[in-house]
């Protein structure tokens, strides 16, 4: 696979896809995250004399109002303090303007577009890679760098489409990602996969796919519940996934000595903060909703992971939104972060990670993929359809 090390970018335009879809409230940016995730690739592509062509979708765009808080000004505004030079922003993602600014660009300028997605009101043309809207972008470049991972699970006008028209490759931080995720296809042993989160639906992919290769499977948050009542214990007013019972039964069944369920949950009668009644599973009433996994479980899920060499989490262990309830996910990160020189943690999923940013472990775990959709689709399918483009791109230029 290419990456943009392999082009001789010198005064030619650099077309860089990147992921600015950052949170956004009342026109200001809540969240720079994924604009600093893109810094290594727009730098480099400075430091040698591109011309910098950036960009990127913000959020969903489906009628004209939607377009107001959708803006990507802002983050020219942002980028230009993170770089500390000057991005020139165009109000538009097509048309003369666009071109216009293209062609006054110069070696180690940057131009940032308009919000790709804008095109999604005539017919969406980039959510349905429109092949006059790819052909529109590709004319403006000569070539193309991918680097928005967070996407690259979706063929795009402004991914797949112009990959296809022109030399391609990879930034920086799609190739740290391809990089750490690809730790769990060859896993070193016992490699344990935690999974937890809101539904098992969401993760069955990962879970049959990840099941035969790993040695135990931890499982919280409300994950767990169906799993339990498949053992025939009864769950209260937790959270209810009745159409996965089946697939739980099987799973049980399947692989009965590496599944780990929890046997004590922090209780609530109500979804709000406040101190947490621990019960075991055994015990719940009616109106209990289980809202973490309880003391015990925590100390037996760390003696599961005490001899691991690789670990795939998946969902946070409870609702880690109130602060009462994010024990379970917070010790299990902290007992993995003290652990770095052996266990390679790496860590998927917005939620899952939104907690560990939230207790500043990111750089004491292995990896944090900031990818969510498109990383679930890179574990369960070991590709995905915008580095298959790139792939192909290579192929024929
Ligand atoms: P990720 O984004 O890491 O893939 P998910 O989106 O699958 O994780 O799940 C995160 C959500 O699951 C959070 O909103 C959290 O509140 C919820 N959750 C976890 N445990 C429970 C629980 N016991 N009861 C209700 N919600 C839960
Ligand atoms: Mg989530």
């Amino acid at each position: 696979m290419k990456t943009i090390r392999d082009f001789n970018i010198q005064d030619k335009k650099v077309l860089i896809r990147c992921d600015f879809n950052v949170p956004m409230q009342d026109g200001k940016i809540i969240d720079d995250t994924r604009i600093k995730g893109a810094m290594e690739t727009i730098q480099y592509a400075i430091s040698h004399q591109a011309k910098v062509i950036l960009l990127s979708h913000l959020g969903k765009v489906k009628e004209e109002s939607d377009k107001e808080g959708k803006t990507l000004a802002p983050v020219a505004k942002r980028l230009e303090q993170l770089l500390q030079q000057k991005v020139i922003f165009v109000d538009a993602c097509v048309g003369k303007k666009v071109e216009d600014a293209v062609n006054q660009l110069k070696a180690k300028e940057i131009l940032l577009l308009e919000n790709t997605r804008f095109e999604d009101l005539d017919g969406k043309k980039e959510s349905g890679n429109d092949p006059s809207l790819a052909q529109f972008w590709a004319s403006l470049g000569d070539v193309f760098i991918n680097d928005a991972f967070g996407t690259m699970h979706r063929a795009h006008a402004s991914n797949v489409g112009i990959s296809k028209l022109l030399p391609s490759g990879i930034g920086f931080l799609v190739e740290k990602e391809i990089e750490r995720l690809h730790t769990v296809f060859c896993p070193k042993k016992p490699f344990i996969v935690i999974l937890g989160g809101a539904k098992v639906k969401d993760k069955i992919g990962v879970i049959e796919k990840f099941a035969p290769k790993c040695d135990r499977i931890l499982i919280g948050g409300g994950m767990a519940f169906p799993f339990l009542e498949a053992e025939g214990y009864f769950m209260g007013s937790s959270m209810k996934e009745e159409d996965s019972l089946d697939f739980c039964k099987k799973m049980l069944k399947k692989y009965k000595d590496k599944i780990i369920l929890p046997v004590d949950l922090a209780v609530s009668k109500e979804w709000k903060d406040g101190s947490p009644a621990y019960k075991d599973i055994t015990k719940l009433e009616i109106d209990d909703m289980g809202l973490d996994i309880g003391p015990q479980t925590i100390q037996i899920f760390k003696n599961q992971l005490q001899d691991a060499k690789t670990v795939l989490w998946n969902g946070p262990m409870g609702a880690y939104e109130l602060s009462s309830y994010q024990k379970g996910t917070q010790e299990l990160l902290t007992y993995l972060a003290s652990k770095k020189e052996q266990i390679r943690t790496i860590i998927g999923g917005g939620d899952t990670v939104a907690c560990a940013m939230k207790n500043h472990l990111e750089k004491e775990l292995y990896h944090l993929s900031t990818g969510g959709g498109a990383t679930l689709n890179y574990l369960e399918s070991e590709t995905l359809v915008g580095l298959k483009a790139v792939e192909q791109s290579n192929a024929n230029h």
